[in-house]
């Protein structure tokens, strides 16, 4: 039987000796054939944390990235000087790169968050699938596919603060959010970068792209970090639906993996850097 492993490069939390963490999320799949980097982190800790865990930046084969935040994307001006003869292919919906990106802070400041400039100068040295297009699902190795756009059906989910302009003005719609899934022998697991289309969105576009499958595992963002006690408890109830057998949340959750673990005793996990876990196909 094939095998995908899965391991965790960067996240907000780490708790094993010799790793770092940060405010970004990267995860390492690789299949014995292809070698995957879904998000690059913010690129302070990427570069560490593969050389530590053994895994060589310099044979990734494919980048996909599930938005166009410095925290997703910081790390591929790195990827891309260790690159060899042959580009590694980049996936990303178009709205990653074409637009500037802001949030605003609670003070009312405005920060721009957008793909660092030597990332975007990086993005010739990649190579660009035809098929890295507005729409999906795209296979991206055997069994993982790019969820391309993400339908956003619930208005409540739907997060604030994130313009197209410093003076916040045009509203983000996340044109550009997508996440990855792994159709395994245990079912559907769930690859989340942070999820600005709404999770309960995204797990409702890959439920239709899997055609019902059942969910063995959600890993990844959740964007509930900052999120109303409405919208925590409606995320909840909605994924005790989905009822993943693994709930694995990261980087932008923030303080509702606390709920989210009061919630699923029995399936939630927590984990650092250096994490992971291997499925069958
Ligand atoms: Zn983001
Ligand atoms: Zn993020």
């Amino acid at each position: 039987m094939r095998q995908v492993k899965l391991i965790l490069l960067a996240n907000n939390l780490v708790r094993r000796p010799g790793l770092l963490a940060e405010h970004g999320l990267a995860f390492w799949l690789e299949d014995g054939v292809r070698r995957v980097l879904f998000d690059t982190g913010q690129g302070l800790v990427l570069c560490h944390n593969a050389a530590a865990l053994g895994l060589k930046l310099g044979q990734v084969t494919d980048v996909v990235l599930s938005h166009g935040h410095y925290d997703h994307t910081g790390g591929l001006a790195q990827v891309a000087a260790v690159a060899g003869a042959v580009p590694p292919r980049l996936w990303m919906l178009p709205a990653a790169t074409t637009a500037p990106r802001f949030s605003r802070h609670r003070d009312a400041s405005m920060h721009d968050i957008g793909m660092p400039a030597p990332c975007r100068d990086a993005l010739p040295r990649f190579a660009r699938p035809v098929s890295s297009s507005d729409h999906g699902p795209v296979e991206i190795m055997p069994g993982v596919f790019a969820t391309g756009p993400v339908p956003q059906l619930h208005a409540w989910e739907i997060t604030s603060g994130f313009f197209l302009d410093a003076a916040g003005k045009q509203v983000d719609d996340f044109p550009d959010d997508q996440a990855l899934w792994l159709d395994t022998a245990a079912g559907v697991v769930v690859l989340l970068g942070c999820a600005h289309a709404g999770c309960i969105n995204t797990l409702e576009l890959i439920r239709r792209q899997s055609g019902g499958r059942p969910l063995a595992a959600i890993v990844g963002g959740t964007h509930l970090g900052g999120a109303d006690a409405v919208r925590v408890a409606r995320t909840v109830a909605a994924l005790r639906e989905f009822a993943p057998a693994m709930l694995v949340p990261l980087h932008c959750t923030g303080d509702a993996v606390g709920v989210l673990k009061h919630a699923f005793p029995a399936s939630c996990r927590a984990w650092g850097v250096g994490d992971g876990t291997t499925f069958d196909m």
